[in-house]
């Protein structure tokens, strides 16, 4: 048949995975289970790797892949979406469901949640009915006896019929025995015999008939039980999932298309229909799945959840919801704010002296005016802007929204937003993949990758930009700052997050009034229907959490940041300093752009340093300074009130500070993210709306604020 492990199943869904073995001889192994049992912390624990983790369910759509070693062999482990069942009602299900059967793996580790390990058996008992070379981890072990509940592993084990280990994923010693397992399993030391599934008479009566027919036509690589079930379910993509991997149209055998038959008059004769039929399954499985737990599942008292059941009457209540979703956003900018004063003005300090440092170089090499200017004046200013505006305030807003999502607060964000999304036609999943845009709209964009309905996916995706990236904050608060805070002391930074947060609740609004848009209009549709589950509330790993948000966030995002602003700084400085008759570049460009951006409210300056950040939004008011500074009589700049005043003596009033505010909030998005909306997409079209709609949002906006707000001044 010509299939290897490395192009089968994940093609079909995630072409951009290719198994990478070390070795010829090393085994793969899928990591698989339920959203949220602990699957991306076991994978980085084992492989030294750093998969995003986070308290709530849908963070990886994706397989990801690791290597790991024991002392006899080689894992190339794969971590695959959480699901809660392989039926493949949704892209994870899809993706898990296809790398499981047909991805070959030498073994799948099925990770449960001691707390709940009835629900979980449902993945369990679908899994071992694919493939006999599984492992159960009974992950979450200290959650579990912190709630009084004690699981026996070994029941478990001789009921199941296969390997059952007990592991707390964030101890990685408490894996090496599920390793030592793994061992066992793959070079046949341990042999299993996975409990089968007893399913209603006339179904197995069907089975029995096609059973035999498929293993006449394909033999046994793929359990002919399960793939009999599949042919009587008739699932159309799946069956082209199984004529893809067998290469040859199963259907067309002679032997297996008079069985189906056989077996579809069985069904019929007994009066099953598609839906009976899957009914029936799907209860099979959960009462196995309920007889099971009952006799492995030990509860010492009620002691599940009921601390949790008690924040969550609050977090997630009618009237305390909102406020309290509010007041935690105002404070985690108000920390922002306050803690990145201080870091901001040191940095910016240091970096300027050194600007003095290199320009007296410079000056005593004898280097030309042009190349102190291109590289120091431009480069390295914009650089040093970049990094003393953005560096502290993400050091601080990431670890500390990384906390909130570890803890698990995140999704009663999404159970809260759920209702109003509805009544927009919207997905309430869609609160989540906004969350993400906090960071970066990027990965907002892919974020919507949860959201299962392709029409709701789309409308997120659209309306992602509505919320303010990090490149964003910055200028936001810093303008917030100079214009509308002022002179109130210690209250300026209190002040500062209030107002922030107003902006946020804007672009919320506008998030929901697009949703609505394009549910009436160019996405016409229901909303579907979605559980959203709550995760339990787990202790954050405080430390682990700050060194990844850092590393993997903070520094990823300003790296971006800065390889942008470096050739960005040489260009404007370029603009500014070449002139063309008596103008600059810049000059000319600002002019031309002049009269539209004033109908804006702004100036032709910032209006073009919006285009030319177009690669960053972190570039824009750096732009604007440099622009500024080429054109007037202020060279030193080092703190907010010189930068003020350089604001107002070209012409800025709060009018034009608010629409900056405005029209950073809602305007086209960087280019990264164009490039996300068009490969997650797939389409020009949607491309060109999703720059579009904030785009003209923006400046329909800025035009009515400005027209109001001149009858007032
Ligand atoms: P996934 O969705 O299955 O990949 O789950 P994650 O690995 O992202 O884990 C979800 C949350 O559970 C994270 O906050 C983890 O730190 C936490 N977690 C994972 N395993 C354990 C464990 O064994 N004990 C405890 N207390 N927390 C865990």
């Amino acid at each position: 048949m010509g299939l290897t492990s490395a192009s089968v199943g994940i093609k079909a869904v995630d072409s951009g995975l290719k198994i990478k073995k070390q070795n010829n001889n090393d085994f793969i192994v899928a990591i698989a289970g339920n959203p949220n049992v602990g699957k991306s912390t076991l994978f980085n624990n084992l492989t030294g790797m750093n998969q995003h983790t986070g308290n709530w369910p849908g963070k990886t759509v994706a397989n990801a892949q690791g290597y790991c070693k024991t002392s006899n062999y080689g894992y190339v482990l794969v971590d695959i979406p959480g699901t809660y069942s392989l039926m493949a009602h949704s892209a994870e299900e899809e993706v898990a469901r296809n790398f499981i059967c047909f991805g070959r793996p030498d073994a799948t580790v099925v990770v449960c949640d001691a707390t709940c390990l009835e629900r979980n058996l449902n993945l369990v008992l679908q899994t071992i009915e694919i493939s006999n070379k599984t492992i159960v981890c009974v992950n979450l072990l200290d959650e579990a006896k912190r709630k009084k509940i004690s699981i026996d592993l070994k029941a478990l084990s001789d009921i199941l019929g296969v390997p059952v280990v007990g592991t707390i994923a964030r101890k990685k010693k408490t894996l090496d025995n599920l390793m030592h397992q793994l061992d066992c399993l793959v070079d046949g030391r341990t042999l299993t015999k996975p409990h089968v599934i007893e399913y209603e008479e006339t179904i197995e009566n069907a089975i029995s008939v096609l059973e035999p027919a498929i293993v006449n036509a394909v033999g046994d690589t793929v359990s002919p039980r399960w793939l009999a079930l599949k042919l009587l379910d008739y699932d159309q993509s799946l069956i082209k999932e199984i004529n893809n991997y067998f290469e040859f149209d199963l259907l067309s055998e002679k032997g297996v298309s008079e069985a189906l038959k056989q077996a579809q008059n069985i069904l019929s004769q007994n009066g099953f229909d598609k839906e009976r039929f899957k009914d029936s399954i799907v209860a099979s499985i959960v009462r196995t799945a309920e007889q099971t737990a009952k006799q492995v599942v030990m509860q010492k008292g009620d002691g599940y959840n009921s601390v949790d059941r008690r924040i969550d009457r609050i977090l997630t209540s009618k009237w305390m919801g909102y406020p309290v979703m509010l007041l935690m956003l105002a404070v985690i900018f108000w920390i922002t704010i306050t803690g990145a004063n201080y870091p901001s003005q040191i940095l910016s300090d240091i970096l300027f002296k050194g600007q003095q440092l290199l320009s007296d170089l410079f000056i005593k090499a004898g280097a030309p005016d042009w190349l102190h200017g291109a590289l120091v004046l431009g480069v390295y200013r914009v650089l040093a802007w970049v990094v003393s505006v953005m560096l502290p305030p993400m050091a601080i807003f990431f670890p500390l929204f990384t906390l909130l999502e570890d803890v698990g607060y995140l999704p009663r964000v999404a159970y809260n937003l759920d209702r109003p999304f509805k009544k927009c036609k919207a997905c309430g999943k869609q609160a989540l993949s906004m969350c993400m845009g906090f960071g970066c709209n990027a990965a907002g964009v892919v974020g919507c990758r949860i959201i299962d309905s392709p029409r709701e996916r789309l409308i997120a995706i659209l309306t992602n930009n509505f919320v303010p990236c990090n490149g964003r904050f910055p200028a936001m608060i810093t303008i917030i700052t100079m214009f509308f805070i002022g002179s109130v002391g210690m209250f300026d930074s209190v002040l500062s997050a209030l107002a922030l947060t107003l902006v946020i609740m804007l672009g919320i609004a506008v998030t929901f009034i697009m949703s609505r848009f394009l549910s009436e209009t160019l996405l016409k549709g229901v909303p579907s229907s979605f559980t959203l589950e709550l995760p339990p509330y787990r202790r954050p790993q405080v430390i682990k959490v700050i060194i990844r948000s850092v590393f993997d966030r903070t520094l990823f995002v300003l790296g971006r940041a800065v390889a942008v602003a470096a050739p960005a700084g040489l260009i404007i400085w370029l603009m500014a300093n070449i002139t063309v008759g008596d103008l600059s570049i810049l000059n000319h460009c600002a002019y031309f752009l002049d009269p539209f951006a004033r109908l804006l409210g702004m100036d032709g300056v910032i209006l073009m340093a919006f285009i030319l950040g177009f690669p960053a939004n972190e570039i824009v008011v750096p732009i604007i300074i440099m622009a500024y500074m080429a054109q007037g009589s202020i060279v030193e700049l080092d703190n907010i009130v010189q930068m003020k005043q350089l604001f107002v003596e070209n012409g800025w009033t709060w009018i034009t500070a608010a629409n900056v505010i405005l029209f950073s909030l809602l305007h086209w998005p960087c280019s990264t993210t164009v490039l996300t909306v068009h490969k997650e997409t797939g389409s020009l079209k949607w491309t060109a709306v999703s720059i579009l709609l904030p785009t003209l949002t923006g400046m329909v906006v800025c035009f009515l604020f400005t027209q109001i707000a001149r009858l007032f001044v």
